[in-house]
């Protein structure tokens, strides 16, 4: 049936770089045999799972949506592969993002954008836009993508689906190719809260390949879906519900308020004092730290190499010049330039002791709310092209989001309600490794 409707829609929504038809039907059918011989299977055997191009499949083609990786066939699995495998799970293929997760409409591919479901003239969010789009689409059940400012939360708010961005460590990031390594964090989307639950508790858990993996008792998340939240502590941040944010999203979130209040959660304006700063610190440490992860890609050992190279430096410069697309040569750029001697002390390190602000806000906050509340983007999806051209009208976009990522915290976008014909996010925030908390509050604001 997934296929079916990939065969149908795709060409318009265009979701997918890569399709993995033959396999994953071979991985399907012996599923069913063993269903069929009467053998206990995991909850999600069977079950289609589409994964975001920058998570590295064995033999499966994984380029980032970038001309420096067209070709590349990675010779292991990333973690959450295995562990998808592990479930029974059925890989369809592999989605379309901005080019190595920069960028937050999908327009940033090197292959071609994505179109968003509710409206195809406009774009479905990024830079996990074709994961999102896959699950709104209705081309595959469940996703994953990768979250370093937004990339999970603000397109699932403009497809309208559940996207979550679990506690940094949470899941393995052994095999995501690195954009920003401390902010980095993959995470689920699903068409509910339920099913975000149970591809949670699939991909979690301590890992020994990554050095960043937290080893802590993981629960079962499906558990916490009991729709009880009587006497919750929910915080709202004036600075995410500002004069930035379009009328219409704004008007979503404050009827969220209201059922949710409805519910028996105890609701108040909070603040979050250095809210403002997370975008310029953020827009240092992430390309800071992509600079430096995006050295391996030289043309030497794997990856695109220019054929017009005299010798080996240029051969380095030609392939980068003509491996790289736009926005990521801007933030090599801009990482290197913050990075360099003299002005390490003047942009990173004044951006490593923001960043240590914005988390003692997000501490504070907790010591007296059980979750905080806002909108995932400041609006519903755009169209394509009004952005592309403008930078910081793009960066703009990932304003209530890129703090969460700073801090290292959880979060969910789960659908709130319609700005038009436009679906809006609900940003639901937590303590660190909070999962359940958030997920019983979504759950319960679902039904
Ligand atoms: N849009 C942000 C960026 O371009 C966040 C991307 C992400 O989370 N991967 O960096």
């Amino acid at each position: 049936a997934v296929f079916n409707r990939i065969e149908q829609v795709d060409e318009r929504i265009r979701a997918f770089i890569t399709v993995t038809r033959e396999q994953a039907l071979q991985q399907a059918k012996k599923v069913d045999q063993a269903r069929l011989a009467g053998d206990k299977l995991p909850p999600l055997a069977g079950i289609p799972v589409a994964v975001k191009d920058n998570m590295c499949t064995r033999g499966i083609r994984t380029t980032c949506a970038s001309k420096i990786l067209y070709q590349f066939v990675p010779p292991y699995n990333a973690t959450v592969i295995d562990r998808l495998n592990k479930e029974q799970m059925v890989l369809v293929g592999k989605t379309n993002l901005d080019e190595f997760a920069m960028g937050s409409s999908c327009e940033n591919s090197a292959f071609f954008p994505t179109s968003n479901p509710w409206d195809e003239t406009r774009v479905p969010g990024g830079s996990s836009g074709g994961s999102a789009a896959a699950v709104a689409s209705g081309e595959t059940v469940l996703a994953l993508g990768s979250d370093t400012g937004g990339s999970i939360r603000q397109p699932a708010s403009f497809c309208g689906v559940v996207g979550m961005k679990p506690t940094y460590g949470a899941v393995s990031r052994y095999g995501l190719v690195a954009y920003a390594s401390s902010l980095d964090q993959i995470g689920p989307f699903a068409r509910d809260v339920t099913d975000c639950a149970l591809l949670l508790n699939a991909i979690c858990g301590h890992d020994p390949l990554d050095s960043t993996s937290a080893p802590y008792d993981q629960p079962d998340y499906k558990m916490s879906l009991n729709g009880e939240i009587k006497g919750m502590k929910i915080g709202v941040p004036r600075e995410m519900m500002g004069d930035g944010i379009d009328a219409g999203v704004r008007e979503v979130i404050e009827k969220a308020i209201d059922v949710l209040t409805g519910l028996g959660a105890f609701i108040e304006e909070t603040t979050l004092p250095h809210t403002e700063y997370a975008l310029p610190a953020y827009y240092l440490i992430a390309p800071a730290e992509a600079s430096s992860n995006l050295a391996r890609y030289d043309g030497v050992a794997y990856g695109y190499r220019s054929e017009k190279a005299q010798d080996m430096v240029d051969m380095y410069m030609k392939s980068r010049s003509e491996g790289f697309g736009p926005e990521v040569k801007r933030r090599i750029m801009l990482g290197t330039y913050a990075l360099s001697a003299g002005y390490y002390d003047a942009y990173y390190n004044q951006a490593l002791k923001v960043r240590t602000l914005v988390k003692n806000d997000f501490d504070r906050a907790f010591n007296k709310y059980d979750l905080l509340l806002g909108p995932v983007a400041p609006c519903t999806a755009f169209k394509r092209g009004e952005k592309i051209d403008d930078p910081m009208q793009m960066y703009l976009v990932d304003i209530c989001t890129l703090s969460v990522n700073l801090a290292g915290i959880p979060a969910i976008s789960v659908p709130a309600g319609m700005s038009g014909n436009l679906p809006v996010g609900l940003h639901l925030m937590g303590k660190p490794f909070g999962e359940e908390d958030i997920l019983r509050a979504a759950y319960a604001f679902e039904q």
